[in-house]
């Protein structure tokens, strides 16, 4: 069993009270030991962390970057063990597990990079002789408020652009799997990070918000996670000087254009409604057809998802792992029924066992419509509606008319309608002839519209959030009178 403990000022530290958490596959298996953090160990963190940032802004940037890259090697050599953690308590599937270890590695690479490209930029000056030059710079104290759905990935990314910037850093994962934190935290920590530089927080959201909004130089807050939540955040930290970014839910669409390899298509809304159980913030939840193949489609796609293995998530061969928890595997139940009460029918699935595991079958229904609630919000499980569309129009429109806008795909042969789709679909990840879901770590990602506010996270627009241009100009003292 994991025990976990906070690492608080470079000690790992235990706290009066603990909480399970249990294998979402497997309810009788507990999996982690856990401190339930409360107000005043977020406060003890956000004070280490604002302690060890004059240091750790002033340590060389290739020395950051030097613990960044050692941070990964340490993470390869135990890879196959944080990808079976992580499978054992978020209930991924492992062949999805190894996919996000490796990309936590390559996140902190990617970062450690920039210690080696030229930046900042100098320009001229209206004054004489005088040097007129910018920099990025650190903000200070950050705090991280990750998801648990992809318990390494999300705080690798938040983490490694923030560290290699110079800021410090309070790391609070979401309680129901914070074994990922933990490990990149270890890694972090057998790398040689000096101390109070990374904090890590487990437990409740609740208190830790609390604390943040009466901390002293907390600089700024990146948050994924909930729209509710997250705007609520937002605004309990609108009168402090806190940089805000948020990363919010998803409804996204999947457009099958009457010209679609549909086979390929099926297969792309399979895997990105269904992989993981749809607890992706980028999973298809909305299928929109052309209705010229809507009837042919629906049958290539019902086989595909048909296919699909739902399984124990430690085995090789799964794809659908269990919901996360009671209260997703009742949220999920909830809204199936939600539809059949708005007119929707069931195309496959609609239910699940829960006695072993939170295991909810793949599930699609049609006949609704649009405007339905099902077709509106997203419900972070294995369920997704299919409609017809008749022209890219009526497509664009309902990929528009939700208030999310995180992540959107057509399948087509025709590149003028691949074009118009990229330009007209508001969202912040636009495809075309791949899944809506499935984010590549060196460019920019994020949310548009109520999928996400301020800066995007990931590539060279992480640096964006985690750093300030500071501005230098430089006139030697001998030069008087403007000469
Ligand atoms: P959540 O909003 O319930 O929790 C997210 C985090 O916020 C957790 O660490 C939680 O403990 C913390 N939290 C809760 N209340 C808080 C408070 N008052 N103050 C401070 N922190 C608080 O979300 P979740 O269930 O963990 O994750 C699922 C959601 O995340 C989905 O909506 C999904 O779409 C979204 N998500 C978005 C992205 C993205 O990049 N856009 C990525 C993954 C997940």
């Amino acid at each position: 069993m994991i025990q976990g403990k906070n690492f608080i000022g470079g000690r790992w530290k235990e706290t009066p009270k603990t909480y399970q958490r249990e294998n979402p596959a497997r309810l009788e298996e507990v999996v982690g030991l856990y401190p339930l953090s409360g107000e005043a160990e977020a406060t003890e963190a956000l004070v280490a962390a604002r302690e060890a940032f004059p240091s750790w802004k002033r340590t060389p940037l290739l020395e950051r970057a030097h613990i960044l890259k050692e941070a990964a090697k340490r993470l390869a050599t135990r890879g196959d063990k944080v990808a079976r953690d992580i499978a054992r308590e978020a209930g991924k599937p492992l062949l999805e597990a190894r996919t996000e270890v490796r990309r936590a590695m390559d996140i902190l690479e990617y970062y450690a990079a920039y210690a080696y490209t030229p930046f900042g930029y100098r320009v001229a000056s209206a004054r004489p002789r005088t040097e007129l030059r910018t920099q990025r710079v650190p903000l200070g104290v950050v705090a991280l408020i990750t998801p648990w759905n992809f318990p390494i990935a999300i705080p690798t990314w938040k983490l490694a652009p923030a560290l290699i910037l110079g800021n410090t850093v309070v790391l609070k994962p979401a309680s129901l799997a914070p074994v990922g934190a933990l490990h990149l935290v270890q890694a972090l920590e057998e790398a040689g990070l000096p101390e109070g530089v990374v904090n890590l927080v487990i437990g409740p959201g609740t208190p830790f918000g609390r604390a943040l909004e009466k901390a002293e130089d907390l600089r700024a807050v990146s948050f994924t996670g909930s729209v509710e939540v997250g705007l609520r955040l937002k605004a309990r930290l609108a009168s402090l000087a806190t940089r805000v970014q948020l990363e919010l839910g998803g409804k996204n669409a999947y457009v099958v254009w009457k010209d679609a390899d549909l086979v390929l298509a099926a297969r792309q809304i399979a895997q990105g409604a269904f992989f993981y159980a749809g607890q992706k913030c980028t999973a298809t939840s909305r299928i929109l057809v052309h209705r010229e193949i809507y009837e042919a489609f629906k049958e290539t796609l019902l086989q595909e998802v048909g296919q699909l293995k739902v399984g124990d998530p430690l085995e090789e061969d799964t794809q659908v792992g269990p919901l996360i928890d009671s209260t997703a595997w009742e949220g999920t139940a909830r809204w199936v029924e939600r539809g059949l009460r708005d007119g929707g029918r069931l195309l496959i699935g609609g239910e699940g066992a829960r006695e072993k595991g939170y295991f909810f079958d793949p599930t699609i229904l049609e006949g609704l419509d649009l405007k339905a609630l099902l077709a509106q919000e997203e419900v972070f499980g294995p369920v997704a509606t299919v409609h017809p569309v008749t022209s890219l129009e009526q497509a664009l429109e309902a990929v528009n008319a939700t208030r999310y806008g995180l992540s959107a795909s057509i399948a087509t042969r025709d590149l003028g309608i691949a074009k118009r789709f990229l330009e007209e679909a508001e969202v912040g990840l636009a495809h075309v002839n791949q899944p809506t879901a499935g984010v590549e770590y060196q460019a920019p990602f994020g949310g548009s519209e109520g999928s996400g506010y301020g800066p995007k996270e990931q590539g060279w627009a992480a640096l964006e959030f985690y750093g300030d241009w500071k501005t230098l100009v430089i006139t030697p003292p001998e030069v008087r009178d403007g000469h």
